[in-house]
């Protein structure tokens, strides 16, 4: 075959997260309100191989795909150490809050907690190896034995920019707002020539941190809390049923055609009956789903067969429709404009 030896594909997380889930943790009595905005980080990928190299938005959302790479698996320690905390009473709590600010700028926030008291911006790292910040510029240098040196975005420039397209966009709000940086990996050594210009902590001391701010008074009513609520849900929300190419603003149009790669993002090739990555020497026919799938995400929420095959010319209708049979997709109208759709509620895949 092609001279190419394949090797197994490795088995990857399609939907790594739901689209939104709002989850109670009972703890104590009092229940954590959890909203979790996540994204498919395969099906990030995918959207990052069809956006042309020449594109200006590329190198942007090449960054913020890494950010969600490296933050996701320490977020999820945070939640565990959220649990710990004995609220005095239930708050809200919105994992990867995402919103546009104006029409070029959107935050994201790892972790927002509000409550009547205050509101809390949390920014995690998960990085390991020895970290040297730099204040002008401002940077992080990650050290990794046996490995040459890596210029980071300073985290504590991220929250700045956080705090700050947050009060923008919830301009309103009667809340103080406290930020802090939360290191997640406990391996990591530090080198901080400069006082933290952010609250920063390691996982361990989330609880206790938090614990201190629940000492604040109460600042609003039942009643305004809840707005505040439904108006920070609402926001996060109308963030995440816009396709990748509105929240990025690419033209659908301009996407490259074809299957890709999860793994290094090259176009994959036939051979035989089967799809293959001549780069990363795999058998890739697995990618197959996510391609498909991944267009609801990137172009529309709801799309025809042809759209599919507009963006995927290489499969056969009758390829495209069992992979979304086999998903669960529901599908509504007449044969020929039979528009599809995902399920509500998307489960965890593995
Ligand atoms: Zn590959």
């Amino acid at each position: 075959m092609n001279q190419i030896s394949l090797v197994p594909t490795p088995v990857k997380f399609f939907y790594t997260l739901t689209i939104y889930s709002a989850i109670l943790l009972k703890k104590g009595g009092i229940a954590i309100e959890i909203h979790h905005f996540g994204v498919s980080i395969s099906m990030m990928d995918i959207f990052y191989a069809r956006i042309p190299h020449d594109h200006p938005q590329k190198t942007f959302i090449e960054a913020q795909m890494n950010n969600m790479k490296i933050g996701h698996r320490g977020e999820a320690k945070l939640l565990r150490f959220l649990e710990e905390v004995n609220f005095k009473q239930s708050p809200l709590v919105i994992r990867n809050f995402l919103t546009r600010v104006h029409q070029k700028r959107i935050i994201q926030i790892d972790y927002l907690l509000v409550t009547r008291k205050y509101l809390l911006i949390i920014e995690v790292k998960n990085i390991a190896g020895h970290i040297q910040f730099n204040s002008n510029p401002p940077q992080m240098i990650r050290t990794l034995e046996g490995r040459p040196s890596q210029a980071m975005e300073c985290p504590f420039v991220q929250l700045d920019r956080n705090l700050d397209g947050f009060i923008a966009s919830l301009p309103d709000s009667k809340l103080p707002i406290y930020t802090s940086l939360v290191w997640a990996n406990s391996s990591t050594t530090f080198d901080l020539p400069f006082e933290a210009p952010h609250l920063f902590l390691t996982l361990k001391k989330v609880p206790l941190m938090i614990q201190e701010l629940e000492k604040l008074p109460d600042l609003l009513s039942n009643k305004q809390f809840n707005a505040l609520k439904k108006k920070i849900v609402q926001k996060a929300q109308s963030f995440q049923e816009q396709s990748f190419c509105d929240r990025y603003q690419i033209n659908p149009l301009d996407l490259r055609k074809g299957l890709y790669c999860v793994e290094c993002y090259q176009l994959l090739t036939k051979s035989m009956r089967t799809w293959i990555c001549t780069n990363c020497k795999l058998n890739a026919t697995q990618f197959v789903d996510v391609n498909v799938l991944s267009l609801f995400s990137i172009q529309n929420s709801q799309l025809t067969i042809t759209d599919i095959r507009n963006h995927l010319p290489e499969l056969q209708s009758r390829q495209v429709r069992k992979v979304l049979d086999s998903y669960g997709y529901i599908s509504k109208g007449n044969t020929k404009s039979k528009r599809y759709f995902k399920p509500m509620e998307w489960e965890e895949h593995q």
